[in-house]
């Protein structure tokens, strides 16, 4: 399946920011695991042998990796992670990074692993995340399609959206037109409510990376320091605000609210929108989309132009 037309399709399969519809995973892992059963069960039927789950190969691959680090449960972890292809350094014996220790990088993998599937990001092996590594194992799930199953469901990742971007701006905008998977469909939602009150919604900016707020701070006294900005997280856009009239001002306003969207930086910046969340909560948005967006721009064109779908 291809996620992201997926996503654009299912404009309501929009969860609140807190990300966590974990019940959604489960239900995509267990129809994949059936899947695969099925198909084990074809295919060894045509071939005349018996019949061998790739689901039971899966797992027993798994704890046969856990074994150069003594099968524990960070072990199993690691293993798990290390099978979908999370970047756990080169540590333990077989220099897989498989070393029963519950380090930097593994936690990260952890937290990662956690945001994509609708866990919250702590980094911790509690039992539902246990779970959740059993079943992404069974259902063979890889980092890549973790990440856009996160965005199909809401939880994260960048998500390209409608934004109605300025005809002529000199302006220099790589990337604009993406935001955080959260409150993308809220975002287009938003945009088509505006057109619909007839008014003119210019949006100039959407997802910034880190790259490109370090330029705005280089060349914009009043840009935020890259690291800082909450556009580095996906969770904020700014508008052409002072093109419009007070009543036009006062109509986007309501229009904005309806979807979740307030003016974060006031008085001095009322073209800036986003959504009220912790510091912490815009850091982890952050350093998960800068990943999904490193990830992922070879597929993207200057400004967002295409998308290879
Ligand atoms: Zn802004």
């Amino acid at each position: 399946m291809n996620w992201y037309t997926y996503a654009a399709n299912n404009p309501l399969r929009f969860v609140d920011p807190t990300g966590k519809t974990y019940e959604d995973f489960e239900k995509e892992a267990k129809s994949r695991i059936e899947q695969h059963n099925q198909n084990a069960i074809i295919f060894s039927a045509l071939k005349g042998s018996t019949f061998e789950s790739a689901v039971e190969t899966n797992i027993s691959y798994r704890d046969h990796l856990a074994q150069s680090a003594g099968g524990t449960e960070v072990a199993k972890a690691q293993a798990a992670l290390k099978m979908a292809g999370y970047d756990l350094g080169s540590y333990g014996t077989q220099g897989d990074g498989i070393d029963g220790v519950k380090g930097g990088k593994t936690t990260k993998a952890i937290r990662h692993f956690q945001h994509a599937v609708g866990l919250e990001p702590t980094g911790n092996l509690d039992p539902k995340t246990i779970a959740a590594l059993d079943l992404a194992v069974q259902a063979g799930f890889t980092k890549v399609q973790l990440v856009e199953l996160g965005k199909v469901l809401g939880h994260g990742g960048l998500v390209r959206v409608n934004m109605p971007l300025p005809k002529d701006s000199k302006r220099y905008k790589e990337f604009t037109p993406f935001l955080d998977a959260s409150v993308a469909y809220k975002f287009n939602a938003f945009v088509e409510d505006c057109q619909k009150a007839g008014i003119p919604l210019v949006v100039s900016e959407g997802f910034r990376t880190f790259a490109y707020q370090e330029f705005l701070y280089n060349t914009d006294p009043d840009a935020a320091k890259p690291g800082t900005s909450p556009h580095e997280s996906g969770l904020a856009f700014d508008l052409d605000w002072k093109p419009l009239t007070k009543g036009q001002q006062a109509a986007l306003l309501d229009i904005a609210k309806a979807h979740g969207f307030l003016q974060t930086v006031m008085p001095r910046e009322p073209w800036h929108f986003g959504i009220k969340a912790d510091w912490n909560y815009y850091q982890f948005k952050r350093e998960y989309n800068s990943q999904d967006w490193l990830e992922n721009s070879k597929y993207l064109t200057n400004r967002g132009d295409k998308y290879n779908e």
